[in-house]
């Protein structure tokens, strides 16, 4: 497979190459140039095949021809999904009729991010292993990815990472998930800013040709297209273990950087029979006034009690641009410069008309949230994160039309205590595995929003592990 920039003026990147940069040289994503393509019978195929085996066979077309032989990723995808805590690793349970939950929050930091990320660690170390190489980590987080990313990465001995977080901004939870990590190559950093702010320092960052080459920067944020085919596996999991296999089904995702719901984009182009993607929003509701009302405009970013959505940028929203604006590159780089230097994306009523087709979005305020976490709790008796409850909250809002819908349930209810408790009187406890976490002691620095300043910290870090 080979991959493209979705701006256009980068040359055409192997696997190997778009799994080590992150982002292209031209400031665009990489996307495959064309999708493999799964006919039913291949989709049958899927069904009764253990979570491993389906992960193998939805990544196996993306990254080869590769120095991944089949073996090393069979062993590489059982490693990665090794660490979770329920055999089903991705388990299906029903919520209502025609509503399914897909559960993603059994990894070690209890996300769905764990997903993507442990693959993407197990494959960075093998191709740098192989290759002699070694790199530096950059990464900006809401919440989740931080943690998620540190676990698939601490100790690797090819590898540093830096991971930047807006102070105050993450849950306690989240937030000593990072800093209680104990590995020489873990670095923490508390930036006094929003999220945005973290994420267009580490852009800045990856502009900085200098820096990029002095450290060998690379991204494991959701921009890195190895995320993205990493989560694609658990929609096809997901289709191949309900009831009706075969027929189209929706699916209903609490969103922020666009990632989680565009890996379900990637499994329709595969071939999967989606009939709608439902992007779900909590207040930070860019996404929906897109899908909605045709109108992609900045707004200031506000706390919400889903804090991993707290997004007003979605990275990955320019991936599925390239293909609305008919993979033409130059245009995209047009449409996003004027997006940020305007605020708002030209065109966008159109644009919105046309994935309308697909896409879908409903928002939920924090009451909202609350009211459904309480809700559901009353129904069934399971306990939900914030983010899974927005998602539930969006399925409730669309019209039932006998589809059946699988809602993602993206975090640990556990990871989210304060507002869970809130809603139903219940503090979900932690599982075995953390539960000593508020006792751990923390390790980060905390640095102003200032491209100087960190970028210093960021090499003398960097360059003092590569000396020793
Ligand atoms: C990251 C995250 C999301 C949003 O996913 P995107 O891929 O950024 O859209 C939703 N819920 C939880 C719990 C998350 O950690």
């Amino acid at each position: 497979m080979e991959y493209v920039s979705t701006r256009g003026s980068s040359p055409q990147q192997t696997f190997e190459g778009v799994l080590l940069s992150g982002l292209a040289r031209d400031g665009g994503l990489f996307v495959p140039a064309e999708w493999p393509q799964f006919e039913p019978s291949h989709i049958a195929a899927l069904h009764g095949l253990s979570y491993t085996d389906t992960v193998v066979r939805i990544v196996r077309p993306f990254i080869e021809p590769s120095l991944v032989s089949d073996d090393d990723l069979s062993r590489i995808v059982a490693m990665a999904y090794s660490g979770f805590r329920d055999p089903a690793i991705a388990p299906l349970v029903a919520l209502d009729e025609d509503t399914y939950l897909l559960e993603l929050f059994h990894g070690p930091t209890l996300a769905f991010k764990d997903f993507a990320l442990q693959l993407l660690g197990g494959l960075f170390d093998h191709v740098l292993g192989l290759r002699g190489e070694r790199l530096t980590i950059v990464g900006a987080t809401s919440g989740d990815t931080g943690s998620a990313a540190i676990e698939a990465c601490r100790d690797r001995e090819n590898l540093d990472i830096f991971m930047l977080f807006p102070e105050g901004r993450v849950s306690e939870v989240q937030r000593r998930q990072m800093t209680t990590v104990e590995s020489e190559n873990v670095f923490n950093i508390s930036l006094r800013g929003t999220f945005d702010d973290c994420q267009d320092l580490v852009k800045a960052m990856f502009a900085d040709q200098g820096l990029r080459d002095d450290l060998g920067l690379s991204a494991v944020n959701s921009i890195n297209w190895a995320r993205v085919m990493g989560q694609t596996a658990y929609y096809f999991s997901a289709a191949t273990r309900t009831e009706t296999l075969g027929q189209p089904l929706s699916f209903v995702v609490p969103t922020g950087n666009f990632g989680n719901v565009y890996a379900g984009y990637v499994a329709l182009k595969m071939g999967l029979p989606i009939e709608k993607l439902i992007v779900a929003s909590n207040r930070n509701d860019i996404l929906y006034r897109f899908f909605d009302q045709g109108d992609m405009s900045i707004t200031d970013v506000e706390p919400s009690l889903s804090p991993s959505m707290d997004i007003q940028v979605s990275s990955n929203f320019e991936r599925l641009l390239f293909d609305l604006l008919g993979r033409d590159g130059p245009a995209v780089a047009e449409a996003m410069q004027a997006f940020r230097s305007d605020g708002r994306l030209p065109d966008s009523a159109r644009l919105a008309a046309d994935a309308r087709g697909l896409f879908a979005a409903h928002r939920l305020d924090d009451q909202e949230t609350i009211d459904v976490i309480r809700s559901v709790h009353q129904e069934t008796g399971m306990l939900i994160d914030p983010h899974t409850a927005v998602a539930v909250g969006a399925a409730r809002k669309t019209p039932r039309d006998g589809t059946k819908r699988i809602v993602l349930a993206t975090a640990h209810p556990a990871k989210f205590p304060d507002a869970v408790e809130k809603a139903s009187g219940l503090r979900p406890p932690l599982p075995d595995h953390l539960s000593d976490l508020l006792e751990r002691p923390e390790r980060a620095q905390t640095l102003d929003n200032d491209l100087d300043v960190v970028r210093d910290y960021v090499r003398k870090h960097a360059t003092q592990r590569k000396v020793s």
